[in-house]
């Protein structure tokens, strides 16, 4: 599967040249903290009880510790990429402009490991150097013709002592050209059906959203559950809603992303003219047309045939 196709080019000997470059220090904005490391381990769905600073003192740590995972993400760049007074602020993955530059545009990372040397406590405060540590000869992969290249990062303590470090692969290729493929759109998730919303996607499949009712005290309720919170009454029937309403919050999903939603995604919590309220998507309208308040209306639409969705989307004006 080798081939060292690259021999001779000129530009190689430049990119060789990133062999073994070291960059200079960057610092962590932040010292490592208890609230970050709560953050994280919501975001990554991490059990945050052996970390936390109550428990963890009973622990082999004798106190709270940083997921050791969480080692790179205390030198994240943030969103707007800057970095603390007195870092370094060379690009450290600069080789990868050379292989853009010679049609090696196509990028995958094939593996990262990871290293630590020791737990992470609240008030460490980490820097990091980066290193070329090693580029591939030419390649031939399934992807296209590439070069594997091996980053260093190593992390340090505020006494310069080193804590851990990690090794990024990436191949970037040159693309092949794409065998025409039909578009395979996984389905999105299917609503949980129980005996209490199995009206509501029923309604939805006929066209019709349905909107529970009591019909003891005719209390509308959304979502569906087993009694009314007014009278507590276990009767309910339902009542076909307008599909009017008006816009009462939204958010705009950018991520975890699921192949079957187009993204970003604007989910609303519509606020129907009935007076309940209920989220729902707001696929198909430009997230930046929405304001809190604005009058919305319901199109039911088929999703990959199977069910229904209520997606809303604004009243046409005039
Ligand atoms: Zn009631």
């Amino acid at each position: 599967m080798e081939s060292a196709v690259s021999d001779g080019k000129a530009w190689i000997a430049e990119l060789r040249s990133y062999v073994g470059r070291r960059y200079g220090v960057i610092h962590a904005w932040d010292a490592v903290n208890a609230s970050m490391i709560r953050q994280w381990c919501e975001a990554m769905d991490f059990d945050f009880a052996p970390f936390a600073a109550d428990t963890a003192a009973d622990s082999v740590h004798g106190g709270m510790v940083a997921p050791a995972t969480m080692l790179p993400v205390w030198l994240m760049p943030g969103l707007r990429n800057t970095r603390p007074p007195g870092s370094d602020l060379t690009n450290p993955r600069e080789v990868m402009t050379v292989l853009e530059r010679e049609g090696y545009i196509g990028i995958l990372g094939t593996n990262c490991e990871q290293e630590y040397e020791r737990y992470l406590r609240p008030g460490d405060k980490i820097s990091t150097t980066h290193m070329v540590e090693a580029i591939s000869d030419e390649k031939q992969t399934k992807f296209g013709p590439g070069f594997f290249i091996t980053f260093l990062q190593e992390f340090f303590d505020q006494h310069n002592a080193p804590v851990g470090r990690m090794r990024l692969r990436i191949l970037r290729f040159k693309p092949q050209p794409k065998v025409e493929q039909k578009p395979l759109r996984p389905s999105p998730p299917q609503p949980a059906l129980s005996q209490d919303t199995a009206f509501f996607w029923e309604g939805l499949q006929a066209g019709k959203l349905l909107i529970q009712r009591c019909a003891a005290c005719h209390t509308l309720r959304h979502p569906p559950g087993p009694a009314c919170t007014s009278c507590h009454s276990l009767e309910w029937d339902t009542v076909q809603a307008s599909g009017r309403g008006k816009l009462f919050s939204f958010v705009v999903m950018h991520h975890p992303q699921h192949p079957a939603f187009d993204y970003p995604h604007p989910v609303g919590l519509i606020e129907l003219e009935e007076g309940v309220r209920l989220v729902a998507p707001l696929a198909g309208t430009d997230p930046d047309v929405l304001e809190i308040g604005m009058a919305m209306e319901v199109v039911i639409e088929a999703v990959e045939g199977e069910h229904r969705l209520p997606n809303f989307r604004p009243v046409k004006k005039g």
